[in-house]
């Protein structure tokens, strides 16, 4: 089952038990995917193609308001691919009331944002039942909420950030798509709205990428220097042939004869290696001196010789 299946099923089995936050998340469904319907409001409804999704929405409907006349209708949508389940509120008093109720200026900021804390992480998972989607972490990090209304769009948006989260806004095909793409920011977006299981899925998931990015890191760093090692002792193994053909090694001072051997006799050898291969020990630096006078001499018998 894709991830965002899973965060949607289990999102629907939280119930909040505020009535503030229930009100709050059941207006995120009502904004993102609702109609008040009939010629004079008759009906209010909640539109959603998951059947588990609608069984929440009855839930906390009816915990809200015990005597509210409800329905549930399913369609199959015109492509028959999908179906639509709908809760509706039947009549218009009641309608009116639930509506008036999401409405509520006194537990909303500007811009519709919920006042309290608790509400804005019950809209955010309402938000994402209805309109929300996450990719498998495995594959990229990136959790967005899609709605055709640019108000709607800033509202969820305006939410995220006062909750310190951040998040951007872009265009897809006519729609509006509130997103994050940062895999801190989504693991605690998922806490927030409650996905803790699936939390645990993403954190692990992300503990195991960063593990492979880090050892990747290691390992390109190390063939690096590996590289730079070999090449090293390849060139200071053309000097010592050079000379060794044009001069003979003899001709060498000692102490740059001596490390010619050592180096043709250890071609892997890393510069401290070759030191304390010496006798007596020498250190990298001096061990690089005496290579850096084979080449100068390496160079100077270059330019003599005509074959090279
Ligand atoms: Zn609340």
């Amino acid at each position: 089952m894709a991830f965002s299946d899973d965060v949607r099923h289990e999102l629907a089995r939280v119930i909040p038990s505020a009535r503030c936050c229930r009100v709050a998340e059941l207006s995120a469904f009502y904004e993102l995917s609702g109609f008040l319907l009939g010629r004079q409001n008759q009906f209010l409804d909640f539109n959603t193609s998951f059947p588990f999704v609608a069984r929440k929405i009855l839930l906390m409907l009816t915990g809200l308001y015990p005597d509210l006349p409800t329905q549930v209708l399913m369609k199959r949508s015109r492509s028959r691919r999908s179906q639509v389940c709908t809760v509706r509120v039947l009549g218009r008093a009641n309608a009116g009331q639930v509506y008036q109720d999401f409405r509520d200026q006194s537990v909303l900021e500007d811009g519709g944002v919920p006042r309290k804390k608790c509400c804005r992480r019950a809209y955010l998972r309402g938000a994402f039942l209805a309109s929300g989607s996450i990719t498998n972490p495995e594959r990229t990090y990136h959790l967005e909420f899609s709605t055709e209304q640019s108000r709607l769009a800033d509202k969820i948006l305006a939410t995220i950030l006062s909750l310190d989260l951040d998040a951007g806004i872009t265009q897809r095909k006519g729609s509006l798509v509130v997103y994050m793409k940062d895999g801190g920011q989504i693991a605690s977006l998922l806490s927030l709205m409650g996905a803790h299981s699936a939390l645990l899925h993403f954190e692990n998931v992300r503990v195991l990428k960063e593990m492979r990015n880090q050892v990747n890191r290691l390992v390109n760093c190390e063939t690096a220097n590996v590289d730079k090692t070999v090449q090293a002792a390849l060139a200071q193994l053309e000097d010592i042939e050079l000379i060794d053909s044009v001069i003979g090694l003899e001709e060498l001072p000692p102490k740059l004869r001596d490390v010619a051997r050592l180096r043709r006799e250890h071609p892997y050898a890393s510069l401290q290696e070759l030191g304390e291969l010496m006798t007596p020990k020498l250190s990298k630096s001096g061990i690089n001196y005496r290579l850096r006078k084979i080449r100068e001499k390496a160079r100077q018998l270059d330019k003599l010789d005509p074959k090279h």
